[in-house]
């Protein structure tokens, strides 16, 4: 547990009676780190609600370890929110067939291979794998890579013809061959549309998937509880796979994912290697996500905790010297949230008379920096230094952008880095920069 909690559990614990104010108390540091872990907001709420509920019916008021009697509660209660077993994916169907979803970036095509190699070593499986998504001719390439790295085949008709085909051939396919695992890795976006469902609707329709696992990445945020309702609502995930918890994420995402969708998660993604996947522990998971919530603050509307940190979390960075460009989309994102850009470039102190700036063209810019970011693995994100021209030109591949339009990028990130630099020296009281040596 963090200090923080734990510190309330001594003062609690040190008390001779569980009160209900007590109780309020230890509710506040746990719904905290809750928050502090990314639980969707509405979850934590809901999830605060029903614990208090039940410490009360418990009938834990007066009773002698009270602190630790709610903190097991609150435990007891997260495990079986997220799963109490191990749960995995059931291979004895031949062939079982396994359709990967999500947004793109999320990690779809590495756990399409990292599950492939797992099977295969583990359980002496044929799997085959199927490139279906049609949109990116490096994710087809992809695909093939990761395919020869983990001695897997992959089924692939380029980029011309429809995915429909692609996985109905690939189906026929598999039966001549005997694959007994059929894993399809299917177009991403950046964001939930319309197309995006219509299209994996029919692909579900025609492959009959025994599983449908929908891949999150868990440094998303709040932004999971709204990506796992739409894939589900519209597909009917059967499980899900939490990636990048090698990140600094606490994985509450988890929890948002089961409180929403009910549906088990089956694997976690530990690092970008193609052996680093595990099983889900819903009580280590439990533990990672309570141990967090050393985030002080006494801001009590919870968006505004929430943004408050993103934007700390950056603050700090700069001044550790470690802003990273995963930062600045963060960074961009806030911007957008806050309203139309050029009003709030207006805003800036010492800025110049700027052009008149089409939101629209803003959007659009954000989308593509955020294309760039996703292609781009986590050390380059955090040390762009080391991308050099022939890491600028698979990132350009993978996000369908050019060479010229990375280079900007990374130029735009410098001067970003700069201009933060700058704000940061300025004196919130005054308004006047201040001069540091
Ligand atoms: P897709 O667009 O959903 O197919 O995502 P990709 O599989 O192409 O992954 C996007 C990026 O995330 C790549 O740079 C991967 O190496 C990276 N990635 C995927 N899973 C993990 C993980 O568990 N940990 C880390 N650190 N990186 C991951
Ligand atoms: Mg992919």
């Amino acid at each position: 547990l963090s200090e923080r909690l734990q510190g309330t559990l001594k003062k609690v614990t040190g008390q001779s009676q569980l009160t209900e104010q007590n109780m309020e108390e230890m509710l506040r540091e746990i719904r905290l780190a809750l928050l502090e872990a990314d639980v969707n907001y509405e979850v934590v709420k809901d999830f605060i609600a029903k614990t208090k509920e039940k410490a009360l019916g418990a009938d834990v008021l007066g009773s002698l370890k009270p602190g630790q009697v709610v903190v097991k509660i609150v435990h007891d209660e997260l495990v079986e929110l997220l799963g109490t077993d191990v749960s995995t994916v059931d291979f004895s169907k031949k062939p079982t067939i396994i359709m990967m979803v999500g947004l793109q970036g999320s990690g779809k095509t590495t756990t399409t291979g990292k599950i492939a190699k797992r099977i295969k070593e583990k359980d002496g499986k044929k799997p085959l794998l199927v490139a279906a998504d049609i949109y990116r001719p490096a994710a087809v390439e992809q695909l093939k890579t990761i395919g020869q790295q983990v001695d897997v085949e992959v089924f692939s008709e380029g980029t011309d013809v429809s995915a429909e085909k692609i996985v109905t051939d690939a189906l026929d396919h598999a039966k001549e061959n005997h694959n007994d695992v059929i894993l399809i890795d299917t177009a991403g976006r950046l964001q939930i549309d319309q197309p995006l469902m219509e299209e994996l609707k029919h692909l579900k329709d025609i492959a009959h998937p025994d599983e449908i696992l929908l891949v999150v990445d868990s440094l998303a945020g709040q932004e999971i509880a709204n990506v796992a309702s739409s894939f589900n609502d519209q597909l009917g995930i059967t499980g899900a796979v939490l990636t990048k918890l090698d990140g600094d994420s606490r994985g509450g995402g988890a929890i948002s994912i089961r409180y929403l969708t009910h549906v088990p998660i089956k694997y976690i993604g530990t690092g970008e290697k193609l052996d680093q996947i595990d099983l889900f522990y819903p009580d280590r998971m439990a533990e990672r996500i309570l141990g967090m919530g050393d985030v002080v603050s006494l801001v009590e509307k919870v968006q505004d905790v929430y943004d408050e940190k993103e934007s700390m979390k950056a603050f700090n960075k700069m001044q550790r010297g470690t802003f990273g460009l995963d930062d600045m989309l963060v960074q961009m994102k806030q911007l957008k949230k806050m309203g139309p850009l050029s009003g709030i470039l207006k805003m800036l102190p010492g800025m110049p008379k700027m052009p008149k700036i089409d939101d629209d063209e803003a959007n659009d810019r954000l989308k593509e920096t955020e294309s760039m970011i996703l292609s781009m693995t986590l050390e380059e994100r955090q040390h762009p230094e080391i991308i050099n021209m022939k890491r600028r030109e698979r990132i350009a591949k993978g996000s369908g952008k050019s060479v010229a339009d990375v280079n900007r990028l990374l130029k735009q990130f410098e001067q970003s880095k700069k201009m933060m630099k700058q704000l940061s020296n300025i004196d919130p009281t005054t308004g006047m920069m201040t001069q540091k040596p």
